[in-house]
Order: structure tokens, then C-alpha cells, then sequence
């Protein structure tokens, strides 16, 4: 499950300055969704907009088949993991951060989730491991590093459904090929991906939607896109 269809949606924060107009996509379960477009575009909104903080004014948005708007708001968070642009740990543990939130986790799930974020080899080779406190009164990690962190954290929620929201953007190309790649070993364990980014270095993804002005103005894959030029 996490399949995902957004059909003919509209959408506005204030009612005479539309945003979305008449987005439709499908996702199906388990595959791999780039949205790129200029700053503005509406990628963030959409990503909102599945996670339900605002309602839709018109059209309709389904997760495996059921209307959001009839699932409550909690499984609606079990559903869909989000990894934010900008992540804000706590001065606290690395462990702590992975874990946050969810204080029945064991010790191997949080393990598993950061060897799927690929950070599992940097904590080990740190003097305290997973204890190692981390933010202003310890260690200061790198962007990606925290992203890592970040991701690991939303994985360790196994969620059908996980949205990078420019979760990779500010990092240098190298280190976000990294993310990619873990990211990758992620799907395969079935994760839905949607990967909102301001320019189309996404070559892997299934399907890219380029979005201008809260419409779809292209589509198809990194090599249909190529293509056309
Ligand atoms: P992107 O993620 O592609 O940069 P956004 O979805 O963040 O684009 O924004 C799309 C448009 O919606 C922009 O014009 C932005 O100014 C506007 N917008 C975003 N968030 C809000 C908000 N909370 N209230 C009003 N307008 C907003
Ligand atoms: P958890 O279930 O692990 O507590 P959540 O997924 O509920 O985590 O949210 C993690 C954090 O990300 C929260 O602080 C929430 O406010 C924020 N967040 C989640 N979705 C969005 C979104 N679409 N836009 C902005 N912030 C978000």
C-alpha cells in the first residue's frame, strides 16, 4: 500500500489567489515521484496538502484508494512520513534524535533505521556511538549529516509514505547522490517516495512532474524530459 492519486485538485491559501489549479498525478504503491520546479512552483503545498494541514477547495486526494478526508488524523500520520529542508535536532543523543517521539523503539529498530540512512558506519566510528550528544553542547553534524539523522528518523516510522520536501536541496551534489542511494535501498522495502526538489537532478525516480505556476507544464521520465529538450 501507499498509493497515491491526486485528482483535478485546487487549491488556494487565500481565496482569490490560487496556488494549485487542476493538478492530477498517480503514484502507484511503492514507486518513486520527483515534483520539481522553480521556487513557488507549489511543490511544498502539495506535500502539505497529502499530510491534510490545509483542506483542498476542489478535486480530490486518495491513499490507496480512500479519500483523505475520511481518514483520521492520526493514521494519516502513521501514513505519510515527512523529511523537512531544514532539520533542527534536539541537544541531545543520536539515538535520542532517531528515536524521538517513539519511546518504545528498541535499540535494533533504531540501528535498522540508521543503516538504511547509510549514517549506521559514521555513529560507530564516534567515541559514544549512538550516545554521542549531538547540537550545541556536542557534536556539530554536518547538512547532510543531519538530514541523514532526519531521514532515519521518519524511516523508523515505517511509513507506506515519505516525502523529502526538499529534504536534500541545500546539500553539495556529492553528498545528495548519497541520500539518493540510501534512499533507494528504502523504496525497496516498498516506501512510496515523493521527492520535491528544485531542479531535476532526480534521475532515478519513476515518473517527474514539472510543476510551474500550481500546474503540471511537463511530464514523464528523466529520459522522456531529455528528449524533448
Ligand atoms: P515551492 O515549494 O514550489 O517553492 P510553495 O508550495 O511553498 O512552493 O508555494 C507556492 C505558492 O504558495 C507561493 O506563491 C507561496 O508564496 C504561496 N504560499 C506558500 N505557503 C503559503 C501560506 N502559508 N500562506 C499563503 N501563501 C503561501
Ligand atoms: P512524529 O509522528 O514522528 O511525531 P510528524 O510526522 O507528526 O512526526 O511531524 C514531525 C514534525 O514535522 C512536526 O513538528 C510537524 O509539525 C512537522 N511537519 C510535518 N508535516 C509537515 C508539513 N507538511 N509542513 C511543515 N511541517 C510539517
Amino acid at each position: 500500500n501507499g498509493a497515491i492519486r491526486f485528482d483535478d485538485v485546487h487549491f488556494a491559501y487565500d481565496a482569490n489567489r490560487p496556488i494549485l489549479q487542476g493538478i492530477s498525478f498517480e503514484v502507484p504503491a511503492g514507486r518513486t515521484i520527483a515534483i520539481v520546479g522553480p521556487s513557488g512552483a507549489g511543490k511544498s503545498t502539495i506535500s502539505r496538502l497529502l499530510y491534510r494541514f490545509y483542506d483542498i477547495q476542489s478535486g480530490a486526494i486518495t491513499i490507496d484508494g480512500q479519500d483523505i478526508r475520511d481518514v483520521t488524523q492520526r493514521s494519516l500520520r502513521a501514513a505519510v512520513g515527512m523529511v523537512p529542508q531544514d532539520t533542527v535536532l534536539f541537544n541531545d543523543t543520536i539515538a535520542y534524535n532517531i528515536r524521538y517521539g517513539r519511546i518504545a523503539a528498541t535499540e535494533a529498530e533504531v540501528v535498522r533505521a540508521a543503516e538504511l540512512a547509510q549514517i549506521a558506519d559514521f555513529v560507530r566510528g564516534l567515541p559514544d556511538g549512538f550516545d554521542t550528544m549531538v547540537g550545541e553542547r556536542g557534536l556539530k553534524l554536518s547538512g547532510g549529516e543531519k538530514q541523514r539523522v532526519a531521514i532515519a528518523r521518519t524511516i523508523l516510522k515505517s511509513p507506506p509514505i515519505l516525502i523529502l520536501d526538499e529534504a536534500t536541496s541545500a546539500l553539495d551534489t556529492h553528498t545528495e547522490q548519497e541520500i539518493q542511494t540510501s534512499l533507494d535501498m528504502v523504496s525497496k522495502d516498498r516506501t512510496t517516495l515523493i521527492i520535491a526538489h528544485r531542479l531535476s537532478t532526480i534521475v532515478d525516480a519513476d515518473e517527474i512532474i514539472v510543476l510551474r505556476d500550481g500546474r503540471i507544464a511537463e511530464r514523464g521520465t528523466h529520459r522522456d524530459l531529455m528528449s524533448q529538450g
